[in-house]
């Protein structure tokens, strides 16, 4: 057993005009090197915050994230840049979050151009041509407008875009639900496929029962921000 990510009493609380809210509260979880963790639970449990606050995208209020065994937050900022790249998001709405007004080109070269990892524009060129090919996007998209593209192909290159940087860990946030049922398997497909073959450690947040079902080897189920139930997916949903 090799986690690759583990939290240590995870805590994150809002301030709000009612008082502290308690979004994640007190949450010990492990997923291991190349496996899935489902998260799931009913609107506002806390599954989103759970997963940015472990990517660090939100701050935590208290208690420990660690990856591959090292506690993140002693971390220095070259150090804290690195591990970002490790570890990346793809989003239920690819409507929302990818922007409108730049090409399928410019999406998923942003990361690798903001990181300074290739030299040339022909090296990013590259590096996006196959990064298009391993999501399953046609070269002859590469100028096109994302708002141009139907919804599972903005979902590719939502994906697309999150390797770009070879991550190693990925919190998949509701990555299917936004999407028509036709293209929700083509998607979950694409994403365990990407896991074999990259090696990736998802968490895989959804509120879809079939969904969790079909695509984790461990389910996590939150209930106001506490996880109430850890189970193997085969033990949760065994057959009577
Ligand atoms: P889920 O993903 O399970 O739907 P969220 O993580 O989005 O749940 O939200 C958990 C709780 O935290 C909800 O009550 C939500 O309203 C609250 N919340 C989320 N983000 C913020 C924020 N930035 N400020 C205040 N409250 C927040
Ligand atoms: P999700 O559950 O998918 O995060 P939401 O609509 O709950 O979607 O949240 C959208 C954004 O608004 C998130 O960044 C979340 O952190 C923030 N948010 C959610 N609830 C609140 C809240 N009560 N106050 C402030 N921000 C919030």
């Amino acid at each position: 057993r090799k986690p690759l990510i583990e939290t240590v009493n995870l805590k994150k609380y809002f301030n709000t005009p009612f008082g502290l809210l308690h979004a994640v509260d007190d949450i010990n979880l492990s997923i291991d090197k190349g496996k899935t963790l489902g998260v799931v639970g009913e609107s506002g449990c806390g599954k989103s915050t759970l997963g940015r606050t472990i990517l660090r995208l939100l701050p935590l209020t208290d208690g420990q994230v660690l990856f591959d065994g090292e506690n993140i937050l002693g971390y220095d900022k070259e150090k804290m840049r690195l591990m970002r790249q490790k570890m990346q998001m793809i989003f239920q709405d690819p409507y929302a979050s990818l922007n409108p007004r730049k090409t399928v080109f410019q999406i998923i070269a942003e990361p690798l151009i903001v990181n300074r990892i290739y030299g040339s524009r022909n090296e990013i060129n590259d590096r996006v041509l196959f990064l298009m090919e391993t999501v399953g996007l046609a070269e002859r998209f590469i100028n096109s407008y994302s708002h141009e593209l139907d919804g599972g192909r903005r979902q590719r290159i939502g994906i697309a875009r999150a390797l770009s940087m070879s991550p190693q860990f990925i919190v998949c946030d509701e990555p299917v639900s936004a999407l028509d049922v036709s293209i929700q398997a083509q998607i979950l497909n694409l994403l365990m496929d990407l896991q074999e073959r990259l090696g990736l450690t998802y968490m895989f947040i959804t509120h879809d029962l079939a969904v969790v079902k079909h695509i984790s080897d461990e389910i996590a189920v939150l209930y106001v921000g506490q996880c109430v139930e850890k189970a193997p997916s085969k033990e949760l949903f065994r057959n009577p």
